[in-house]
């Protein structure tokens, strides 16, 4: 299908496939079946550094490259991604489970994210005001920053990188992609079709392997920016460490998202989108609905709806037609999984609906099936957690109010989502939640490429976040210019 899947990958350094200088290769499954798809390399510290030095090397020339220029690689580039869309999403579904659907939908994110992009001489366009004084102008130019290190995780193997290597290369930085270990393959064909697509040898550069090339990338003296998508305790070790060498530093972490429902709420509209969040994408997603919370009388209605939808879910190999949950990502993960399930019922949580007794559970793949938990309490571990798998869990409170404050003692702040048919609701709610990215009647208020992916709390370290006018600023720097001419 590709050229890339291969039983052994290899690193993507100056244009080239590169053997890793390692002896430790890790198997990538297909979740879905065990299968092997590939062995991926564990790089080491001399990969990073033969990889940093290509890209220096590359930056030189590309950063001088005039914008208009460099931007119609990224047009190129946005066509060969549509020509390959089909396939594209075939692997990711390969390498990460999600359904066929999900994936051809995740790629259309990533390549709305090079759409983006390719707008780099907007995007760089500095500011003058021609009179700060008399005789006197000031104006600010925009420039790359130069090599950029970017660590990605595994649920989303098209999109997450996207939010960072098209808009960083678009604004004259070269790059190194360390992609998750878990869902090495995609990169690869990224990668490729950039190549393909005219972009210079050097500027994009892919170094597989786990938490070697990372710290080799965090502490290197000639990488000044880390962009990272991942877990929470990940993020914060990369953001304290990164930072500490003196680099720019944007880390996108952990949720644990709430979806507050109102008893003036379409019910049967909120309970499409929280499936769709929940269950969707095997609730591995960074957005995903993993707590309900039911204000007032709405509970009765709202479990018994949303537990007949879950009821109906397909469950199975994403490739298949009709399959909307696929497997969560590896054995381990469904073990931690369904040990959570274990802790809810221990804790007192009411097991509505148990994943673990669909079929599919006892399948080869690494399938769990949709759970519910109700009469959750802020005490419990399934609630504090990030599960990252099927699981939702259901709180009641008697109001709006409650729900917020509820949602405001999560340590996280991605996402929430409100479901009412009032307007003083919605701006009660905007006013008082302390989560960065909100939904209205809406069930993954995950913002455009155009837009910043605005994360609060613990769900993000740095200033300036992924995507939009903050992912221009995080990639490029300043120089004012002040100057005095008479005439
Ligand atoms: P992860 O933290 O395990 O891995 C992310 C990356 O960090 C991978 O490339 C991995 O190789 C590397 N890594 C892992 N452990 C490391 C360590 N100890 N030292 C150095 N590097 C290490 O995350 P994951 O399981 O791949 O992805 C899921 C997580 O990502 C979830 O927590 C999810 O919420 C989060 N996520 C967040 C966003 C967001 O926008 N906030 C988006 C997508 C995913």
């Amino acid at each position: 299908m590709t050229t890339t899947t291969t039983s052994t990958l290899k690193n993507f350094i100056n244009g080239q496939w590169v053997e890793a200088k390692t002896e430790n290769y890790q198997p990538v499954p297909n979740p879905a079946t065990g299968e092997e798809l590939a062995q991926v390399p564990i790089s080491t510290i001399d990969d990073v550094n033969e990889a940093v030095k290509a890209a220096s090397e590359a930056f030189k020339t590309w950063s001088q490259t005039p914008v208009p220029k460099r931007a119609r690689v990224l047009f190129k580039y946005q066509q060969l991604l549509v020509d390959h869309w089909d396939e594209l999403a075939q692997l990711v579904t390969e390498e990460n489970g999600k359904s066929f659907k999900e994936a051809y939908g995740e790629v259309q994110r990533g390549i709305e994210c090079v759409e983006f992009a390719a707008g780099a001489p907007s995007l760089m366009m500095g500011k003058q005001l021609p009179d700060i004084a008399t005789n006197i102008e000031s104006g600010m130019y925009r420039y790359p920053v130069g090599v950029v290190g970017g660590i990605t995780p595994f649920n989303f193997p098209m999109m997450v990188p996207c939010w960072m290597f098209p808009l960083a290369i678009a604004c004259g930085n070269s790059f190194i992609l360390k992609p998750s270990e878990r869902t090495p393959l995609l990169a690869n064909r990224l990668a490729e079709l950039f190549k393909e697509a005219g972009l210079p040898d050097g500027v994009l550069n892919i170094v597989h392997g786990a938490h070697d090339v990372v710290n080799g990338l965090l502490e290197h003296k000639d990488v000044p920016a880390i962009s990272f998508v991942g877990s929470q305790p990940v993020a914060e070790y990369v953001y304290k460490t990164a930072s500490s060498h003196g680099k720019r530093v944007q880390a996108l972490a952990g949720a644990k998202n709430h979806s507050i429902v109102m008893p003036t709420a379409d019910l049967d509209a909120a309970v499409k989108e929280i499936i769709g969040a929940a269950y969707g994408s095997a609730g591995e997603r960074c957005m995903a609905c993993s707590v309900v919370v039911a204000v007032d009388d709405v509970i009765e209605p709202l479990l018994q709806k949303l537990n007949t939808a879950a009821d109906q879910i397909t469950i199975g190999n994403g490739m298949d037609e009709n399959v909307f949950l696929g497997p969560v990502i590896r054995p381990e993960h469904k073990a931690r999984t369904a040990s959570y399930i274990e802790s809810g019922e221990e804790e007192g949580a009411v097991l509505v609906r148990d994943g673990r007794k669909d079929e599919a559970y006892h399948e080869d793949g690494y399938f769990i099936g949709p759970t519910i938990f109700d009469k959750v309490t802020p005490e419990m571990k399934i609630w504090k957690d990030e599960i990252f798998a099927p699981v939702l869990s259901i709180i009641r409170v008697s109001s709006l109010q409650e729900a917020i404050d509820l949602t405001n003692q999560s340590e996280f702040g991605n996402g929430a989502c409100l479901f009412t048919k009032s307007g003083s609701d919605v701006r009660q709610f905007r006013e008082r939640i302390q989560v960065g990215m909100l939904g209205v009647n809406i069930g993954v208020p995950a913002p455009m490429a155009f837009f910043p992916f605005s994360g609060w709390k613990n769900s993000f370290y740095g200033d300036l976040h992924a995507n939009g006018s903050d992912g221009v600023e995080f990639y490029t720097r300043r120089k004012m210019l002040t100057q005095r001419w008479e005439f």
